[in-house]
Formats: structure tokens, C-alpha cells, sequence
């Protein structure tokens, strides 16, 4: 839930979805060199394979025992699970009418059969670079630069989404919302470049208090944060929120003109979910962590929706 900007590298996945053994053997021999092939023969297998798989790209043969290629790629395209997977057609059945059919089931590109290695080479390089382009940009576009939590955006999204799922399943969740304490006075006294450093390392804390892997944190913006929950109650929410506290004093990072502590500290206030909106969710746990901040700062306070 909090990937890293720098997440480790693996070797790019293509799916091979080809009947003709000997037309496999080709594209094996090719492209075995730069990356990792799933060799199959039919549309069913593909559509089992690209379920539980993560493949970067997939080369569909339009002929297939059990049903056409087209067909294959409609189903991918309408599955938000497969659908930013690029397709690329392999077809003896160059018509023009077969590649605007290829291209209108949401495919990206046609090889046509029989199969000429250097265009089929650069064609597949050129595919799976758009490929890593178009998700390095998606990627940033859901994390915040500065921490590498997830950003606002993506927490409205996650927030919606595991609301939804445990509305249906009758379960609990929770959000934390908590905020730098004197942080304006932080920059005053030791700089911007050193307040950002400052973020980063709470933001670590934050990560590192979490329990469960389906725990999320975000920046919420500037100098706030927020915790998502699932399947949490008040109890469980007061824990996460207690340890996100401790773990930012024990870095013991010094703020020698705070008037709560000698070092930086976090207030925080959290809510469970009692059959309300993801919006009251958020509005009630800011005010408990309004409360937090009244009541002295350093400290957790649990919401209600009084
Ligand atoms: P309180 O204890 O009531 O929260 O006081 P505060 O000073 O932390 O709150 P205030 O909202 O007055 O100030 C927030 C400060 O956070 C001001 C702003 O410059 C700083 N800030 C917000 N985003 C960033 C950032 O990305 N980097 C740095 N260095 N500072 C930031
Ligand atoms: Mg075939
Ligand atoms: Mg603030
Ligand atoms: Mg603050």
C-alpha cells in the first residue's frame, strides 16, 4: 500500500498466447533473451493466466482453437485488472478489415504472420518501453514526491473503495488523521530543506506503526497525514495511533522552540466507521485531532460523531 519510488526492478513478463508450435518456438527464440515468456495455445488459458499473472504485454494470435483472439482482447480490455496490459495481434489474416477489428477490441498494435524477427524484436521493445513510461507516470501521479506515501488522490480513492467493501461484509474501519505539531515554527527555526527532512522521517514512522498489510498512509497535504484502517475498531485505531506518537518522540528530532516538547511531536485523532460517509469519516476524525491539538498536542484523541 506504500509502494517506494524506488521499488526493485523485474525482468519485464510477456504472455505468449499461440497455437502453431512452431510459430512459438520463433517468438521463444527472439525474445527469451530480454524477457520472461508465459508460452500458451489457447484464448481460456490466457484469460486464467492474465487473472492471476502481472504481465507487461501480451502477443494474441487472432486464430485459436477455442475462440478468437478478438474476442480474448475484449475480455482483457472490459477487466480494470487487465485492461492497461497493450495487446499486440499475431495474424496470417492481414486484412485491413482484421486490423481495424484488432485495433477497434482494444488492441495496440498487429504483427502480421509470417512472423519477420527484426520487425517483431522492435516492435515488442518499442511496446513494453511505452509501457514502463506509461506506469512510471501513473505511479507518480499516485504518490507524493517529497514522502513516497501515497498522495490525497490515491487516499480518496482507497478510502472509497475499502469503505464499500466492508459496508458489504458488515465490517469496522478506521482513519487517523494527524498533523506536525508548532511545524511553521519548525521552518522558522531550522529551514525549509531541514523541514522536509523532517516529514520524511515522520512519514517512515507512520509506515512503520502500521500492523496489517491492507493499512494504508498518505500524505493528506502540507504537514497532515492520514492512516487508513480496514477491519478496525476504536481499540485497535487507538493502538496504531499511540505507536505512530512514539515512534516520531523516539526519533527525538530536536525543536528547541516548541512549547510542547524539546523535540517534534504529532497530534492525531482517529474515528472508526459507524455506518457514516467516507466524508464524515474524514470531517470527524479532523476534529478529533482539532481536540488533540486544544487539549495540549503530543497526544491521540478518539473521535465521535456527536
Ligand atoms: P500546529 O501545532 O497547530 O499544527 O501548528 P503548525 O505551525 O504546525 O501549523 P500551521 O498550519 O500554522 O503551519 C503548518 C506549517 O507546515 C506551515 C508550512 O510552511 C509547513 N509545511 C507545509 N508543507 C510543508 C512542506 O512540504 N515542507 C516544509 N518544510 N514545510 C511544510
Ligand atoms: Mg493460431
Ligand atoms: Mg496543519
Ligand atoms: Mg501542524
Amino acid at each position: 500500500m506504500n509502494p517506494d519510488l524506488l521499488a526493485a526492478k523485474r525482468r519485464t513478463a510477456i504472455l505468449i498466447v499461440e497455437d502453431d508450435t512452431a510459430i512459438q518456438a520463433l517468438l521463444t527464440a527472439v525474445l527469451s533473451v530480454n524477457y520472461d515468456l508465459t508460452v500458451i495455445g489457447t484464448g481460456q488459458e490466457a484469460l486464467n493466466q492474465m487473472a492471476t499473472g502481472a504481465f507487461d504485454l501480451i502477443l494474441l494470435d487472432v486464430g485459436l482453437p477455442d475462440m478468437d483472439g478478438f474476442t480474448v482482447c475484449r475480455q482483457l480490455k472490459s477487466d480494470t485488472r487487465t485492461r492497461e496490459v497493450p495487446v499486440i495481434f499475431l495474424t496470417s489474416r492481414n486484412s485491413a478489415q482484421d486490423e481495424v477489428k484488432g485495433l477497434e477490441a482494444g488492441g495496440i498494435d498487429y504483427i502480421a504472420k509470417p512472423i519477420n524477427p527484426a520487425i517483431l524484436w522492435a516492435r515488442v521493445n518499442k511496446h513494453v518501453e511505452l509501457k514502463h513510461s506509461r506506469d512510471a507516470l501513473s505511479q507518480m501521479a499516485r504518490l507524493d514526491g517529497l514522502t513516497g506515501l501515497s498522495n490525497r488522490r490515491t487516499f480518496d480513492d482507497i478510502l472509497d473503495r475499502e469503505w464499500r467493501r466492508l459496508a458489504r461484509v458488515g465490517q469496522h474501519l478506521s482513519i487517523i488523521m494527524f498533523d506536525v505539531d508548532h511545524f511553521k515554527l519548525y521552518n522558522d527555526t531550522y529551514g525549509h530543506g531541514p523541514g522536509d527532512v523532517c516529514l520524511k522521517k515522520i512519514a517512515r514512522c507512520a509506515v512503520d506503526a502500521l500492523q496489517r498489510p491492507a493499512d494504508m498512509v498518505a500524505r493528506y497535504g502540507g504537514e497532515e497525514f492520514v492512516a487508513v484502517l480496514p477491519d478496525t475498531q476504536v481499540a485497535g485505531a487507538e493502538a496504531v495511533a499511540q505507536a505512530i506518537r512514539e515512534n516520531v518522540a523516539a526519533q527525538n528530532i530536536p525543536h528547541e522552540k516548541s512549547p510542547t516538547a524539546k523535540h517534534v511531536t504529532v497530534s492525531l485523532g482517529h474515528i472508526p466507521k459507524i455506518g457514516r460517509p467516507p466524508t464524515d469519516l474524514v470531517t470527524a476524525a479532523d476534529h478529533a485531532l482539532y481536540e488533540a491539538k486544544k487539549t495540549g498536542r503530543d497526544r491521540a484523541v478518539a473521535g465521535t460523531f456527536e
